[in-house]
């Protein structure tokens, strides 16, 4: 039979599996703690459980194995870790630990939801590599539950807080895993992480936008934006052929008018591509009437995309100034580690190339 995952089960599956195996509902309870809250990763260590049940569950179940590939820190203290997954794919997280004031302090994973990506953005390392499979929700949820371990070796004080799922993958094109993880991270039983603590980021994969709206959820929507017309977006991102920007931009409305949530776009700014007046313009009308903020990143380098020019410090202040300007709300997202494949997918690239 195969292994069950207990790292993709809530306390409901965990509460029928025990049932089946004639134990009470308490077992349930015990379980979820050992995997959602301890993170522990071996049934053995569960030492609570008693050996009958544990032989028991030897039969059916493990929590996910993940090996930690390759660490890479960067300059700017961002670290990356490439897991290899139990049927040999890799995946990679980027961790931030903002540090300064004690009210600000906080540990956030950039998390992936799929191996590979359909979406095939022309300046994205991940897209480039095309689409392999969705994750778990076991696997999602591992990445943070092996950085809270690597963390504890580490002596930092301080789990991982913030999630936000722009690593690997479209995650709305795996909603039901991404929903799930969202729910097992929230779980008062589990890490009980704030859900306002959580950031989706999309393409624009349209109806599942319109989906996660009725969700009613109080997570933060990123949208990738990254060009403010129907030409220039479907030439850098093939998603816009199929939901255009009017589609794109009411389903943002009506994720607005569900939630009542400001929605985050992000905006990847390309040297001479997409930083033109014209272009503040266009994006003043698209965003007309939403409640919104613009995050301006410096198009990051990846292989094989030498015609997209990285804007230099002067050049972001200047467009993020004139979005001002024109009455938009606009700030700098420094891209964090460029110098060590900072943009998820290109550590995985590399290794994959190197094998
Ligand atoms: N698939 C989702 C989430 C993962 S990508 C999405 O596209 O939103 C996370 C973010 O990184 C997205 O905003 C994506 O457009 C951006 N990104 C990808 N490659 C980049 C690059 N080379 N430079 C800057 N941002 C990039
Ligand atoms: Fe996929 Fe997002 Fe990369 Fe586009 S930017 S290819 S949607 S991961």
């Amino acid at each position: 039979m195969e292994q069950q995952d207990l790292r993709s089960m809530d306390l409901a599956e965990m509460t029928s599996l025990l049932k089946e195996l004639g134990q009470p509902a308490f077992r349930a309870r015990q379980l979820f703690t050992w995997v959602h809250q301890k993170q522990v990763s071996q049934l053995a260590q569960m030492h609570n459980l008693g050996r009958q049940l544990l032989e028991q569950l030897e039969q059916r179940c493990q929590p996910t194995a993940f090996q930690l590939e390759r660490k890479q820190v960067s300059a700017d203290g961002t670290e990356k870790f490439l897991f290899r997954l139990a049927d040999g794919n890799y995946i990679e997280c980027v961790l931030m630990r903002y540090r300064g004031d004690l009210s600000k302090q906080r540990n956030t994973l950039c998390i992936s939801s799929q191996v590979g990506c359909a979406m095939g953005c022309t300046f994205c390392a991940t897209g480039q590599s095309g689409f392999v499979r969705n994750l778990t929700a076991g696997e999602i949820i591992s990445q943070v539950y092996e950085v809270n371990r690597i963390l504890q070796e580490e002596g930092d004080a301080m789990p991982v807080g913030n999630v936000v799922f722009m690593g690997m993958g479209e995650p709305l094109l795996n909603l039901s895993a991404v929903l799930k993880t969202i729910s097992l991270l929230n779980d008062p039983q589990g890490q009980k992480m704030g859900i306002r603590r959580m950031t989706v980021s999309t393409c624009g994969v349209v109806p599942k936008l319109l989906e996660l709206a009725d969700q009613k959820l109080d997570v933060v929507l990123a949208v990738s934006l990254h060009a403010p017309n129907d030409k220039q977006r479907s030439s850098v991102m093939p998603v816009n052929r199929q939901y255009p920007l009017e589609q794109l931009m009411a389903a943002c409305r009506y994720y607005q008018q569900q939630t009542g949530n400001r929605i985050s776009f992000e905006y990847a700014l390309i040297t001479g591509f997409n930083d033109q007046p014209q272009h503040v313009q266009q994006l003043k009308q698209l965003l007309k009437g939403l409640d919104c903020h613009l995050n301006i990143i410096p198009v990051n380098p990846v292989a094989n995309t030498a015609q997209f020019g990285r804007p230099d410090k002067k050049q972001v202040a200047a467009f993020v100034e004139a979005l001002q300007q024109a009455g938009l709300k606009a700030s700098v997202l420094e891209e964090k580690g460029t110098d060590i494949d900072g943009a998820c997918g290109q550590l995985r690239g590399k290794v994959l190339r190197e094998k």
